[in-house]
């Protein structure tokens, strides 16, 4: 076995990984201890990378280049040559009759930055478009803009190790118990290590990392503003902001004062939903702290407020001197893994190569002359939103979508689609074939992905790290970088510019790019000169800047309160608080936020692959209040379609406490291919964007929710022996089934062996929906099958039970028993005992495995029944961790626990 390190692909943390592989395949993964981002550590879905790299994920990779000659033909598999011909032949084309701005390219927070920096000079610098924007927009731009707006640059001034040292934590718009959960754990270790630290979460929703908080502040959607400014005015009041350094560092203060004076805690408690005392608490905790520090996230960049939710927290900041110290300054996470590197080149429609501004002449010339090209244009392209916009309308003809599922992610799915219907050409260069996106495809271009990919990333502490790879890529797969290099080099021939374009693009290797991309660095901000890919290697991830003669990169940015401002002070931002995009009316009543779950990552593309991922949760759930649901005449697990201005879906309920009467709260990362119809969850969310950063309101919609009275259950499972079987072909199967239905989710349980599972419900029985279902899960033959009808109340059921296993159920009209036999069949445990009841309308089983509930723990599969009927039997939770090691690895699960056992001692056996 060799092992190989690299960094997780997931978020922005960025954690180091050590890859195990065994003969071109990847056997296993752990935490790279030596990594500074996580020492060892690797939360649930890091920890199962590997898993996401089985050979049975074959299945579902893009393999080979293909491409259709109209769009209504399938593609068909083709090779490198014809495809990027072809590609280069009608972006020529399309050049030539409207001009460079009627193509545009569309990237991720997941490519690295490598491939980054050569998408950015094909489109900016060969192409002469700035029409590149990246999935990065919906995630991180209204913090680019509010670190720009306020302390004169994109550079986020903290690092993680500021989380030790702070006095006071103030944790805004971020779950990062879920979304950050290495993070999260230095958290628990900085508070078990320093008792008094104070941790204020300001959060619609009581999250898990809200039940954690010494203050938890649940505002009312997108009031941020409000009660950051109303903890100006309270500062100001007590007199407890920091003169000396608002004289000396800042400038603007006096507007921010005079506009704060009506932000009485009395206004803001109204606006916010908030006792005015704990916004008063949260005032003096974090303006009394030694150190304060704020690490913040989607709740507030997701907004169409974005860019000023951002200022009027650094504000805080500013006003306290809590920046440019150890423990104290404001930190934004960043959700994608390497977010943070599209920034450094100037990877968005807006931006240019090392924090270079687009409107200033004498930037673009350096660009310009770096690439040596005549020029590079002034106007920013487009922004995801309008991209996709410019191309329903016409206006773009051409668009090329790397890394990246917009499909599934993007807001206003109808849009989306219609967009990727209108397109003259759609070309998708992916590692996985079976997102949404890839639907869409004329030319479908195979890339390189984890495990395969060898470049650079840099994490929420603008600490770059190698990624590495350990296996050779599969299929005819390609690098993302060599793509964009090749294609390059084909299209600058069909422009005239063969030469230029040989010249521009002559890279061998990501090193050879990532050099290139080095000496833009130079002398600005984010200098990397003094790093090289034999320094990442040998003394681990560095942060930067890290000029050319430096021996460490810096841990923290402005400790000498000199900001890159034309004065050399930061910007107090005087900003009003502004109502939401999307406020509630009498027609949409309620507000919709969403988020994201413990073990799972944006659209699922990876994470859905990975059967035990879904065992914390398996399909997207409406979180709403009891009153709301009474109000409704609405049951915990009913079906409701929620509708909002720009779409509908449809989803099971549950009710809950953590969301406030007048809320709701769903996951997001469900889309076409696994609920029924084809747009998924952002179907719902709207396309309005902050000003600013352009960042769409992602977070939150306004939403009318209603019972469906499909009143028709099935459930259908299949368990797969993946030596014989491969579950994605057998989801592919069941997914063609599922796009018309009323209702739907389809997804993966188990552990070793995977379980494919389809929840749905019709208005009456269908029989050849069953007969489809029936086929795709091998129960279609009467002979091997259990079987029972009963045609009066439309009951019909099936079962397969092999070599004492079972394999197969499908129940329609009644499924009380779904829960054991799942369980049984993920178990695998023996079924004969069982035969005579596998079909009967029980809830438990005579004897044999009881359901147990989520689960809980999953890197030990310990479930949430279990947990709490152990903790209800006297267990304390240390016992219960001592016998079933829950929460001992990776650590995902610690704040569940702890939520648990304060819930049994509330309710004892
Ligand atoms: Fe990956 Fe989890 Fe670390 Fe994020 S916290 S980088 S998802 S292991």
């Amino acid at each position: 076995m060799s092992e190989t390190k690299s960094t997780c692909c997931y978020c922005g943390v960025g954690c180091g990984v050590i890859i195990e592989h065994d003969n071109g395949v990847i056997s296993g993964v752990r935490g790279d201890p030596d990594h500074p981002a996580n020492f060892g550590r690797l939360c649930t879905k890091g920890s199962t990378l590997d898993l996401s790299a089985a050979p049975e994920t074959r299945a579902v990779r893009a393999l080979y280049p293909e491409l259709r000659s109209d769009r209504g033909a399938a593609r068909q598999r083709t090779d490198w040559d014809s495809a990027l011909d072809h590609i280069a032949e009608r972006f020529a084309a399309i050049i030539a009759e409207h001009g460079p701005d009627a193509v545009a390219f569309y990237g991720a927070g997941q490519l690295l930055t490598e491939d980054y920096y050569v998408f950015n000079k094909l489109a900016k610098g060969l192409i002469g478009t700035n029409n590149l924007d990246t999935n990065s927009r919906l995630c991180m731009s209204s913090a680019v803009a509010g670190y720009k707006l306020s302390l004169g640059t994109d550079a986020p001034p903290c690092s993680y190790e500021d989380i030790d040292a702070t006095d006071c934590l103030f944790i805004a718009g971020s779950n990062t118990a879920f979304a950050h959960p290495i993070v999260f754990r230095r958290v628990e270790e900085a508070r078990k290590a320093n008792p008094d630290m104070k941790l204020v979460v300001v959060d619609p929703r009581r999250t898990d990392t809200a039940e954690s908080a010494d203050l938890f502040l649940p505002l009312l959607p997108g009031t941020d503003i409000a009660l950051y400014n109303a903890m100006l005015h309270v500062m100001l009041w007590e007199g407890w902001l920091d003169r000396d350094y608002i004289d000396a560092h800042t400038e603007g203060f006096d507007a921010l004062k005079q506009l704060v004076r009506e932000y009485t805690p009395t206004m803001a408690a109204t606006v916010c939903g908030l006792p005015k005392k704990d916004i008063e608490q949260a005032a003096e905790w974090f303006a009394r702290a030694d150190a304060t520090l704020s690490m913040y996230c989607q709740g507030l960049n997701q907004y169409a407020s974005g860019t000023h939710k951002n200022s009027a927290l650094i504000n805080l900041h500013l006003a306290t001197g809590h920046i440019g110290r150890p423990g104290a300054g404001p930190l934004s996470l960043t959700g994608q893994p390497n977010a943070m590197g599209g920034r450094e080149v100037g990877g968005l429609a807006n931006l240019l190569s090392a924090h270079r501004d687009m409107a200033d002449p004498t930037h673009r010339a350096e660009v310009a002359a770096l690439w040596g090209v005549p020029e590079v244009p002034a106007t920013p392209g487009k922004s995801a939103v309008e991209l996709f916009q410019a191309l329903k309308d016409g206006e773009v003809k051409a668009v090329w979508i790397a890394c990246t599922n917009p499909a599934q992610s993007m807001p206003d799915q109808t849009l989306i689609h219609a967009a990727l219907e209108a397109a003259e050409l759609v070309v998708v260069q992916e590692a996985f074939a079976h997102t949404e996106t890839c639907t869409f495809a004329d030319v479908l271009l195979p890339a390189t992905t984890w495990g395969e990919k060898d470049g650079t990333v840099t994490n929420s502490e603008r600490r770059i790290s190698r990624t590495q790879p350990a296996v050779a890529p599969p299929g005819e797969t390609r690098h993302d970088w060599e793509i964009a290099a090749d294609f390059a080099r084909r299209l600058g021939t069909r422009l005239g510019k063969g030469e230029l374009a040989a010249k521009m693009f002559a890279y061998d290797s990501p090193e050879a790019v990532w050099n290139e991309h080095r000496e833009s660095t130079r002398g600005r901000d984010l200098d990397i000169t003094g790093l090289s890919y034999a320094t990442l290697e040998t003394a681990g991830p560095q942060q930067w800047p890290y000029p050319e003669g430096a021996t460490a990169g810096a841990v923290r940015l402005y400790e000498d309160g000199v900001y890159p401002t034309p004065s050399g002070k930061a910007r107090f931002v005087a900003t009003d608080y502004v109502v939401t995009a999307e406020s509630p009316s009498a027609r949409y009543p309620l507000h919709l936020i969403t988020g994201r779950l413990r073990d799972q990552w944006h659209g699922m593309s990876r994470t859905g692959l990975v059967p035990r991922l879904f065992n914390h949760e398996a399909e997207p759930l409406l979180h709403m209040h009891p009153d709301d649901l009474d109000r409704r005449d609405l049951v915990d697990g009913d079906i409701v379609r929620v509708r909002s201005r720009q779409g509908a879906a449809v989803v099971k309920v549950m009710a809950t406490d953590t969301v406030r009467a007048g809320q709701s709260f769903l996951p997001m990362h469900w889309g076409g291919n696994t609920m029924a119809g084809k747009y998924g969850i952002n179907a719902l969310m709207p396309s309005a964007f902050c000003p600013h950063s352009k960042q769409p309101e992602l977070k939150h919609a306004a939403v009318q929710v209603e019972k469906v009275t499909a009143g028709h259950p099935i459930i259908a499972m299949r368990r797969i022996d993946v030596e014989h079987e491969n579950p994605y072909t057998v989801m592919a199967n069941l997914r063609e089934q599922i796009g018309a239905l009323p209702y739907a989710s389809l997804t993966l349980a188990g552990r070793q062996t995977p379980v494919v599972v389809l929840k749905s419900r019709v208005d009456t029985a269908e029989p050849e929906l069953l007969a489809a279902v029936d086929h795709a899960l091998s129960l279609d033959n009467p002979a091997r099958a259990l079987s029972y009808a009963d045609s009066q109340r439309d009951i019909a059921k099936r079962a397969l039970v092999e070599d004492d296993i079972l394999i197969a159920v499908r129940l329609a009209g009644e499924t009380k028993a779904a829960e054991w036999l799942t369980e049984l069949m993920v178990r695998g445990q023996p079924a004969t005992p069982l035969r005579p009841w596998l079909l009967a309308p029980l809830t438990q089983p005579p004897a044999g495995q009881p359901t147990r509930g989520k689960v809980i723990c999953n890197c030990f599969d310990v479930s949430e029944d279990t947990i709490l009927s152990a903790l209800r039997g006297g267990e304390t939770l240390e016992q219960l961790q001592a016998r079933t090691e829950c929460g001992t690895n990776c650590g995902s699960c610690i704040p569940e626990l702890k939520r648990l056992a304060a819930q049994a001692a509330r309710t004892p056996a």
